[in-house]
């Protein structure tokens, strides 16, 4: 089991064909199941010697029984006690936190690969950390103990929480787990972004509860946002209540009546912020509001759209790219002369390059001129490593309608 991890001497070495070599010598972290040589007696989740098929080491990797990822390395040389590079490497991550964030107590604290810790998502909730565990090795009880009393030593939570993806479980052939309290018994919070306040709740929500990615697009966007704005899957307001300050009218959509009761809370919670302005919330399909409001002359000056992600693989790209590009242009139908769309993919299958593509595709079908004003991505809590590009997912453009 997972005392394998711990026991330098039990430690197994992999070799890996020359397209693996190549790929880690590029300065990538994975190894696919065919460019290992063999993995023959290697236990599920063990930490592993790497070296390329002549021999030659290449350093530690975290192995896989099941994913197609076989091997996540973990460092380019030999590493003879995890758990303790495991509690460097969390410190480190904290650390950089310190430097990087700003104007909020909900960010991403641990961001797997980005923080050379592959296959651990950690998030901080105000005094409530919440922990997403999706890997084999990560899962050893060993290394959960060293997760859990690092995070408690550094960051002092209230509670730590399991969030489980049952999916990702499967996948990994890890037996199921509820989501639960791994310690504490705290379990709501407010949180704060950019003097904006959010209600958490550990038990519900989608991802781990809410979508700190967008956190520096929300006080980006608000910059640009005036007049009549629409946010256009807005999940608990994160887009709107940014907006709304700077706004005459804004209403935000989304299909999921849970999100829009938290959203509704949240705006409560902001009454000041919000100076009694109302923010209304429409549950629809957001194609099918769309489709109808921009055939019967809806008219906008901001408008968010932030769907879930369309290409959760490559072989989806072009049809996520269709959905996109429905999206966009009905939103640039709908805008003002001067308006803003900000327009954001979430899924890493669809690159930079395609998303402007497509956005470019859009305003010529709408007979738009469109000038960008911001590229952005995710925010910075959630490091992007040039060398592993998996790791930047997220864009959000904003651009300006031409008078
Ligand atoms: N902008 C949000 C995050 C959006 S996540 C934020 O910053 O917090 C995507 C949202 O799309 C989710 O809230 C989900 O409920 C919603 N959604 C998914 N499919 C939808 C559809 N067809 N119509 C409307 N909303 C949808």
């Amino acid at each position: 089991m997972s005392s394998s991890i711990s026991i330098a001497a039990a430690v197994l070495t992999v070799k890996v064909y020359p397209r693996g070599t190549t790929r880690l010598k590029s300065g990538h972290v994975w190894v696919y199941r065919s460019d290992i040589v063999s993995a023959d007696g290697v236990e599920s989740g063990s930490m592993v010697r790497v070296t390329d098929h002549r021999g030659k080491a290449l350093g530690a990797a975290l192995y896989s029984s099941s994913s197609q990822i076989a091997l996540r390395m973990i460092s380019d040389e030999a590493v003879a006690d995890f758990p303790a590079l495991l509690r460097h490497r969390i410190a480190k991550a904290i650390d950089y936190r310190e430097r990087i964030v700003h104007n909020t107590d909900a960010y991403r604290v641990i961001f797997s690969e980005g923080d050379f810790l592959p296959g651990l998502i950690v998030d901080r909730y105000n005094d409530i950390l919440s922990l997403q565990i999706l890997t084999q090795a990560m899962d050893a009880a060993l290394v959960r103990a060293a997760i859990l009393s690092e995070l408690t030593d550094r960051l002092h939570p209230e509670s730590i929480f399991e969030r489980v993806d049952p999916r990702v479980r499967e996948l990994e052939s890890l037996p199921a787990r509820a989501s639960e309290l791994l310690q504490g018994d705290k379990t709501a919070a407010t949180v704060t972004m950019n003097g904006i306040q959010f209600r958490y709740d550990a038990m519900e929500g989608q991802k781990t509860g809410s979508f700190l990615d967008q956190r520096e697009n929300y006080f980006a966007a608000a910059h640009y946002a005036h007049g009549n704005a629409l946010d256009v899957f807005c999940y608990q307001g994160g887009f709107a209540l940014h907006l709304a300050p700077r706004c005459s009218q804004v209403t935000g959509v989304d299909s999921s009546r849970a999100a829009l009761e938290v959203a509704d809370q949240n705006a409560a919670l902001n009454q000041k912020h919000l100076g009694g302005k109302e923010i209304e919330w429409i549950e629809a399909n957001a194609f099918d509001l769309l489709k109808d409001y921009a055939t019967s002359n809806h008219h906008y000056d901001t408008i968010v759209l932030d769907p879930p992600a369309f290409a959760k693989s490559k072989r989806d790209l072009d049809a996520a790219l269709r959905g996109y590009k429905e999206l966009n242009l009905r939103a640039l139908k709908m805008l003002r002369p001067g308006g803003i769309l900000v327009t954001c993919s979430c899924s890493y299958h669809v690159s930079q390059g395609d998303f402007l593509e497509m956005l470019a595709s859009a305003a010529l079908d709408a007979h738009r001129t469109l000038r960008l004003i911001e590229v952005r991505g995710q925010s910075k809590d959630h490091p992007v490593l040039l060398s592993v590009p998996e790791t930047a997912y997220l864009t959000c453009v904003i651009a300006s309608v031409s008078e």
